[in-house]
């Protein structure tokens, strides 16, 4: 091992080929501390070319690789395992913004970069990068690419796939592919960029990609709305549509047994309702117009929700630190789970129209089998994606309750594939739920799957045991 990692220093420098156990340390253990793989180094090159010239030498030795951006995956897709024998590819050095074309609405970047920061050299074009999601302080958009990663403005502006036009890819040949081309329009036979994204660095590593940007709206406007039911939700998903249509950006479902647990663990955060309701809907509308245009719209379609019995109450933030506020519930949400203890959680996807149905069949199979088990139910009902993470029964605690782990799996995604769903939503498969994976999807979508692995990387050296 010597040679290898004597050839790796050559091409990316000593100092950014780690192995000393203290110094890899960071980059080996997965963001919630639950896992920390083993890697005989860690790769931390420069340059497309040294990325591609570091595959040619892992090929070579056969030595798989895992890419790493932000380090901020759920799944375990970005940590080595334990056998000591693969190599971390960290792309965090790749960062850099290439080029804005601000008539072509495409800002080319390096896969390192942080999403805030693309963000943020978007808005200082006076364009928008729509994809947002809480940990876009740290994770990169190869990352984001990697897992389709979605966040809060999939409903207007889809995910992480909808917001690229082109890749650039280092193949498991250690060759480059360049496919930085800012076209909406292709059709010249396989779209090899849909390949890539998503596949979790099973196919090649992402060095570089076209994003999508758009105007910044002039304004948003944040409301909260309290109702009966999920199936309310859905008539007032359906409403907001109709009125307000493409206006409407998020459109978040949130359980009561949710907002008691973020006032239980933060009890400095506003309580927009002074009696509790069953569920809640956190709703965002931009404008392109104006800020009254928006204000407008939001109180037309909440006024005719409240005539038609589709909601009980609703504010709305009359300053931007109120809708952070409002926000800010939603977003407390996981961090108020994690004060109160582990719990089994679930990242998945229905058909909108069947999300009232799936909670409503769900909860009591998870009763019967675990009675008195709580259930902390958010998501992006606009998506379809729901949060549905289990906790335990008073008086048992969330490490003993975590020994259920795979009945209750099994509870919640046969009655996902009964509702027509997906078991992974958003996080991705990694190895978390490889298993998992393999159990639900067809023979014949599994062996297509194996098949394009075999394609593209016969060595099978592209993040080994991830996803397949
Ligand atoms: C607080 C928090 C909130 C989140 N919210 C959301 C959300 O709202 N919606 C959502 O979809 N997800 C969410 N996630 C998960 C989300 O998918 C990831 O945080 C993010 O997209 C991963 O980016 P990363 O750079 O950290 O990738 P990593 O964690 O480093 O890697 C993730 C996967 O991508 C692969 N990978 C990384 N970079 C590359 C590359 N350049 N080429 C090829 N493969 C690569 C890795 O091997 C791994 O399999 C959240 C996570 C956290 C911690």
């Amino acid at each position: 091992m010597m040679d290898f990692l004597a050839q790796c220093r050559a091409i990316a420098g000593d100092a950014y080929v780690v192995d000393a156990p203290a110094d890899m340390a960071a980059f080996l253990t997965e963001q919630r501390g639950r896992f920390t793989g083993k890697a005989l180094a860690v790769l931390r090159p420069g340059t497309v070319e040294q990325v591609a010239a570091l595959v040619r030498v892992c090929a070579e030795h056969r030595i798989g690789i895992v890419p790493q951006g932000g380090n901020t995956g759920l799944v375990l897709g970005s940590i080595p395992d334990a056998s000591g024998r693969q190599v971390l590819l960290s792309l965090a050095r790749l960062n850099r913004i290439r080029k804005v074309d601000a008539v072509n609405r495409t800002m080319t970047v390096d896969a390192g970069c942080i999403l805030e920061h693309i963000q943020q050299a978007a808005a200082a074009e006076g364009c928008l990068f729509p994809l947002s999601l809480a940990a876009e302080g740290s994770c990169t958009i190869g990352g984001n690419l990697a897992t389709n990663a979605g966040g809060t403005a999939v409903l207007r502006y889809g995910n992480t796939r909808e917001l690229c036009l082109g890749l650039e890819v280092v193949t498991p040949q250690g060759e480059i592919w360049s496919g930085l081309r800012g076209l909406r329009k292709d059709n010249t036979g396989y779209d090899l960029r849909d390949l890539f994204i998503g596949a979790e660095g099973t196919l090649g590593i992402i060095t570089g990609a076209v994003l999508k940007l758009y105007p910044q709206p002039k304004a948003s406007i944040t409301a909260l709305a309290a109702l009966p039911s999920p199936a309310d939700a859905l008539r007032l998903l359906v409403l907001m549509q109709d009125h307000c249509g493409a206006s409407l950006t998020g459109f978040e479902l949130m359980s009561r047994y949710c907002l008691d647990l973020v006032a239980q663990q933060f009890p400095a955060l506003p309580r927009p309702f002074a009696e509790a309701h069953p569920q809640y809907v956190l709703l965002e509308l931009s404008s392109s117009e104006s800020e009254q245009h928006a204000v407008g719209l939001l109180e037309h379609a909440i006024g005719a929700a409240l005539d038609g019995g589709v909601i009980h109450d609703a504010v709305v933030a009359s300053s931007v630190a109120q809708s952070a506020g409002l926000w800010q519930l939603r977003e407390h949400i996981p961090l108020a789970q994690a004060k109160a203890g582990k719990n089994i959680k679930h990242d998945i996807s229905l058909p909108v129209s069947l999300i009232a149905d799936f909670i409503a069949a769900t909860g009591p199979l998870l009763d019967a089998a675990f009675p008195g088990c709580q259930l902390v139910c958010f998501g992006h009902l606009g998506d379809g994606n729901l949060h549905y993470n289990v906790a335990p029964p008073p008086g048992i605690s969330n490490d003993d309750f975590l020994a259920n782990q795979d009945k209750v799996n099994r509870v919640v995604y046969d009655s996902v594939m009964a509702f027509g769903g997906s078991i992974s939503a958003e996080h991705g498969i990694g190895a978390l739920k490889r298993e998992e994976l393999a159990h639900y999807k067809s023979a014949v979508e599994l062996n297509m799957m194996r098949a394009i692995k075999a394609a593209l990387d016969p060595l099978g050296i592209m993040n080994p045991g991830k996803v397949l």
